[in-house]
């Protein structure tokens, strides 16, 4: 991440306002610096189709950019695709009549969603728990550890089996009387693996707790990827035990940002996740989610998005996604020194090596324009893979097989690269000075720029 140079930054308000046209141009230029997502150069964060369904998502988006989904009776609009993105969503997900959702800002508000339904659920259903715990594979979304931490649940962590999935056995015998919920993905977001879903929701079943199955991922991919041929393993409402799942329109739904959805088995656990408060003067207030006013653009463009590429749409692009998927894992396998991590089940893998520093590896692709995101334990790089690679594929297999042989003449990385820090980070056995060091990172990151020597645009 790069903030605006200091010389340049803007640091208070304009006496005069500046024409559009002039902010144009500085918004402009500002994006000139980001990273080439729609050149397929970013790995993460963007999930692009093309131009023509980037129209639908502008138009969808500005046709509703005022619109508040706060209200229902003001803006019956959103109610209705709201209430038709969660009747999809649930019919892909195998839900039954009683099945039920609301729609979310992200994954992020899915997960912290559903968490604190359970959470309620328990303290009304279960009043002698009074330390609620949560089941989670080490691999789960660190959203559910933000949930525990901002909801005050105690986070049990389940570890993996050799083929990365979270381990049955170990879930089975963390479970105490303090359990609520336990967590499995589809996929996971670190390996692209799928949990062993019906082991997991069995057991949890059994023992009268929540199972939340995360496909923030795999929602909006895995049920056409099965209808293409894959084969898919169950893991939605088909299974029994499964009481929750979180699916994101804005990653393989291809919604524009801002757009998720967060599914109950039930009326009854949805309703644990309202909030109401009846004694305020400004009237009876009650919202679904955690915002107060909600951006009507995301609602939209998520309708839009699902009615616009239909079952083919979506099973088009998962042919797509897959074989590009398919093509960089043998790719990436078939340069020594590298190997895909586990058995990546649908687009989203990383590998890793037991030759070379795959930090500097990154350093080095990054250089060329190539943005991998870079992990830990062991240190690993993460493609999540979109329609956009499907075009890059040879010229990134081509970079990556020279920055391989780079890599391997320089040795280990210089003291004072970001390959030295994220490796000495990954390291460290001492977590909380990781973290001490990353709090000091974000104060730095996110203060408000000191410069007032220029009140110009940047052009
Ligand atoms: C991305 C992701 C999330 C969180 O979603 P956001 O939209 O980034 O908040 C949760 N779980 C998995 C598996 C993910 O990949």
């Amino acid at each position: 991440m790069t903030s605006t140079p200091k010389e340049q930054a803007t640091t208070i308000l304009p006496k005069k306002g500046f024409a559009p046209a002039e902010l144009t141009a500085a918004l402009e230029e500002a994006r000139s610096h980001d990273a080439q997502w729609k050149k397929g150069r970013t790995w993460s964060l963007v999930y692009y189709v093309n131009e023509e369904h980037e129209r639908l998502l502008e138009k969808a988006s500005t046709m509703f950019l005022y619109a508040n989904g706060l209200s229902p009776g003001v803006f019956p609009s959103l109610r209705q695709f709201e209430t038709e993105v969660i009747a999809m969503a649930r019919k892909l997900l195998n839900g039954g009549p009683d099945s039920c959702g609301s729609m979310t800002s992200g994954g992020t508000e899915s997960i912290l969603l559903a968490v604190k339904s359970y959470r309620d659920r328990a303290r009304t259903e279960r009043p002698q728990i009074k330390e609620p715990e949560i089941l989670l594979p080490v691999s789960a979304h660190p959203a559910f550890e933000k949930a525990a931490h901002y909801f005050g649940i105690k986070v049990i962590h389940i570890p993996l089996r050799p083929d990365l999935r979270a381990n049955p056995k170990a879930l089975q015998n963390a479970i105490t009387d303090n359990a609520i919920m336990a967590v499995g993905s589809a996929p996971g977001y670190p390996h692209g693996v799928i949990d062993p879903i019906e082991e997991m929701a069995a057991i949890a079943r059994e023992r009268g707790l929540g199972f939340h199955a995360d496909a923030c991922l795999g929602g909006f991919l895995l049920p056409f990827a099965r209808q293409i041929g894959y084969p898919v393993p169950a893991f939605d409402f088909e299974v029994p035990g499964v009481t929750s799942i979180s699916a994101d329109i804005h990653k393989y739904g291809f919604g524009a940002r801002g757009a998720s959805t967060v599914l109950y088995r039930n009326i009854a656990l949805h309703r644990y996740q309202y909030y109401v408060y009846t004694d305020w003067p400004g009237g009876i207030y009650a919202t679904p989610t955690m915002a107060g006013s909600r951006p009507g653009g995301p609602i939209a463009a998520a309708w839009a998005t699902l009615m616009s590429l239909g079952e083919n749409g979506y099973c088009h692009l998962a042919k797509t996604i897959m074989e590009t998927t398919r093509t960089l894992i043998n790719g990436i396998n078939a340069i020594p020194g590298l190997s895909v991590m586990g058995n990546p089940d649908m687009s989203v893998f990383a590998f890793t090596s037991d030759k070379i520093n795959v930090y500097a590896l990154a350093d080095l692709m990054e250089a060329q324009g190539w943005h991998l995101e870079r992990q830990q334990f062991p240190p690993s790089l993460h493609l999540m893979v979109t329609p956009a690679h499907a075009a890059v594929t040879n010229d990134f297999l081509r970079d990556l097989k020279s920055a391989v042989t780079q890599a391997t003449v320089n040795g280990q990385p210089a003291p004072e690269s970001s390959a030295a820090l994220y490796g000495m980070a990954a390291g460290l056995p001492d977590r909380g000075q990781v973290k001490n060091f990353i709090l000091n990172y974000m104060d730095n990151l996110y203060k408000a720029p000191e410069s007032i020597k220029n009140q110009g645009l940047r052009k």
